[in-house]
């Protein structure tokens, strides 16, 4: 008989059992709202035909949902303690494996490659550890593994500048290194109270879709993705000054920059923050092109 693990009675049993107490330090927030999960698992539309990586899966409780419908889960959990846990909890689950691993020690392309048996799309799905948020969907998106989907739950206020348009508050760097490789939109908000122990802030269920070729074409990627954290370096200044402070205020470098922002048609005493993602890719070429 199938007894869910994500209700706040199985979760409080499971975890008097082994004796366990959350660690802060590591982002430890379990859910035990079974509804949740539902839609955590609907929004990420699995199926026989996917491959599940998961971030941090506790005692399981999102685990559990993605064995069911995916074809395998290979799931990262750094807690050793939480190891003896998954052996009980997933053992009707022969598709799961779970790896007593830092994920962003984790080679990805290698692990899924010996892990995963069949050549499936491979979706990230995960309540994500709050404290590196962004260190792991910059591993995931830096790596050389194709992930078509990634379904992450995280601090709604992150959420906000992974999917903000240009001209708003939480537009910056985050927003351009996430939109760059996906299409990223709000799928649903997720209140404090459908975790235990509860967090200071309420969290997003984010869903990141990969674009066929990205968002926009530039001749480098690192010049690029350098020029767009220069543009925010300080988001008070204007686009110039944060340029100054980050390629040199030499004049060589002025006349450079001068050119390139001609050429690409953007004022210089406009904010990073109002620039495109076009605008910073026609911005990040004219300053390839321009030898001066
Ligand atoms: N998936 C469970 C759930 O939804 O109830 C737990 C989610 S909890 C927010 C985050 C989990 O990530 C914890 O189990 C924590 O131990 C684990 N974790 C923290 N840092 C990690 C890391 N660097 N690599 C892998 N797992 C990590």
């Amino acid at each position: 008989e199938y007894k869910e693990i994500a209700t706040p009675s199985r979760t409080k049993e499971i975890l008097k059992k082994y004796g366990f107490s959350f660690k802060k330090s590591l982002g430890q927030n379990f859910l035990t709202e079974p509804n949740i999960l539902r839609n955590i698992v609907f929004a990420a539309d699995l199926s026989e035909k996917t491959n599940v990586i998961e971030v941090g899966p506790g005692i399981g409780a999102l685990t559990e949902h993605l064995a069911r419908y995916a074809k395998q889960v290979l799931a990262f959990e750094i807690d050793g303690r939480l190891i003896e846990v998954l052996d009980e909890t997933m053992e009707p689950y022969p598709n799961v494996t779970v790896i007593n691993e830092d994920v962003l020690k984790a080679d990805l392309v290698t692990v899924t490659k010996e892990i995963f048996e069949e050549d499936l799309p491979i979706k990230v799905v995960a309540n994500l550890p709050y404290y590196i948020t962004t260190p792991i969907m910059m591993h995931f998106l830096e790596s050389n593994l194709d992930v078509a989907e990634m379904v992450v739950m995280m601090q709604k206020e992150v959420g906000d500048r992974i999917t903000a348009q240009p001209s708003t508050k939480a537009y910056g760097s985050l927003s351009i290194a996430v939109q760059y490789y996906m299409e990223a939109s709000v799928a649903f908000i997720v209140p404090k109270t459908a975790f235990v122990p509860q967090p200071n802030v309420d969290s997003a269920i984010i869903k990141l879709v990969r674009r066929q070729t990205p968002a926009v074409t530039v001749t480098n990627e690192r010049a690029f993705f350098k020029l767009t954290k220069a543009a925010f370096n300080q988001r008070r200044k204007t686009l110039w000054n944060n340029l100054l402070a980050t390629y040199g205020k030499e004049e060589e470098t002025k006349e450079r920059l001068t050119v390139a922002l001609s050429v690409a048609g953007i004022d210089p005493k406009r904010r990073g923050e109002t620039l495109s993602l076009q605008e910073f890719a026609d911005l990040s070429n004219a300053l390839a092109e321009v030898k001066i």
